[in-house]
């Protein structure tokens, strides 16, 4: 899950890491009084989970709460790379006299969390690797764990003085608490900024947390954002299926994640293009089926599915009858090809014929099958 940037500092500020305070906006006028109750220069910022909102014009600055008014109107009629902006966060603002770029990553190759840390901070930092490698230091963190004086010697030589270093210091240990306490992928400050007082501040907040420990985090709920999720995201995560949209034009509903990747294998190699993956797991439960077909037919890409399904603890009768009761339950007119083999595949076979369907066992057949199926609906 990407956290917003508020929600990010939220985890930041627990941890320790100095961010200035701010509220979220949902309209003009909840920014004007978030701006009144800061008082003085604040910044009004963009809300969608996308880099560069600095240069889309979703970050202004706004010196009276009429004009923390008129910014946030603006900026709440923005689309950034494709995202409309519906909220905004209002904070207090910094004075900067510079920027850098701090972030921990989790290294899945080195299966070690790497920090990145440059003092060419505030900009695109792909674009600095790109141009300008050498000005990144990379530091893998070590199976003790950050030791502060590891965590000195990255950021040691980028501050002019030791009380400023003291503080970066501070920020990346608890940064690093923030990413293994927090279970993050990634956390990351860009600008990590300094004020012309020589404070070090956290003015942005990029994290991203790992899904697979949520079971852990009662807390990570509250910020789930439903908006951001698509219906079709959050039905899969209600009925416990894993499901991934993809670009392409063929809905595939597969049992097991292996049989989901070479499923994905196959109709690419035959040349079609797959727009999702769905496992709907090894259980038998027809309506995760039903639940599953009702994802797949909301996809407006969707022009053909298969179900490709191995029975081996899942039954395929199951699977035979969850389809039967999608299609009563919701008829729909996206041509539909199904390949079945193992567990109760006869029954299954007789139970689709008799709701005059039909299926394959072969994998190969059933996937040249569906590209040609959604190729003349395309025709
Ligand atoms: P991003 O473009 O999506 O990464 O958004 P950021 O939060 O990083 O903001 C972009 C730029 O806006 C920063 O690099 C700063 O130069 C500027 N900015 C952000 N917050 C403040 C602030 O509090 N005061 C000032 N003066 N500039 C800010
Ligand atoms: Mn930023």
């Amino acid at each position: 899950m990407n956290l917003h940037e508020y929600q990010g500092k939220e985890l930041f500020a627990r941890f320790g890491i100095p961010v200035l305070p701010g509220q979220v906006a949902a309209t003009p006028e909840e920014a004007r009084s978030i701006a009144a109750s800061i008082g003085g220069l604040v910044v009004i910022k963009a809300q969608v989970q996308a880099g560069g909102r600095g240069k889309a014009g979703g970050v202004k600055l706004a010196h009276t709460p009429d004009e923390a008014f008129e910014k946030a109107r603006d900026i709440l009629a923005l689309t950034i790379k494709g995202l409309p902006v519906r909220k905004v966060l209002v904070a207090q603002a910094a004075d900067i006299a510079k920027e850098y770029y701090l972030s921990i990553v989790m290294d899945r190759e080195k299966k070690a969390p790497l920090i990145m840390f440059s003092a060419e901070g505030g900009v695109d930092i792909e674009e600095v690797a790109h141009t300008a490698p050498e000005k990144i230091i990379k530091q893998h963190i070590p199976l003790e764990g950050l030791r502060p004086y590891l965590a000195r010697s990255v950021v040691a030589k980028a501050f002019p003085d030791a009380k400023q270093t003291q503080q970066a210091t501070q920020i990346l240990l608890a940064l690093y608490r923030a990413f293994t306490e927090g279970d993050c992928s990634l956390a990351e400050i860009n600008p990590l900024a300094v004020t012309p007082d020589g404070r070090v501040l956290a003015l942005d907040a990029k994290v991203v947390l790992d899904d697979n420990a949520e079971f852990r985090h009662r807390d990570w709920d509250h910020w789930r954002d439903p908006a951001e999720e698509t219906s079709g995201e959050r039905l899969a995560r209600e009925k416990g299926l894993s499901y991934v949209k993809l670009d392409g034009d063929i809905g595939c509903v597969v049992n097991g994640a292996g049989l989901a990747m070479a499923t994905m294998d196959l109709i690419k190699h035959h040349g079609g293009d797959p727009a999702n993956f769905l496992d709907i797991g090894g259980s038998s439960n027809p309506e995760k089926v039903t639940a599953a077909l009702r994802i797949i037919t909301g996809d407006g890409n969707v022009r053909a599915i298969l179900f490709n399904i191995f029975g081996g603890i899942t039954r395929c009768d199951d699977v035979a009858n969850g389809i039967v009761t999608a299609l009563r339950e919701s008829p729909f007119s996206v041509p539909l090809v199904i390949r079945l083999t193992g567990t109760n595949e006869v029954k299954a076979r007789e139970i689709l014929a008799a709701n005059g369907l039909s299926a394959t066992t072969s994998m190969d057949e059933a996937v040249q099958m569906v590209i040609a199926r959604a190729q003349e609906v395309t025709a």
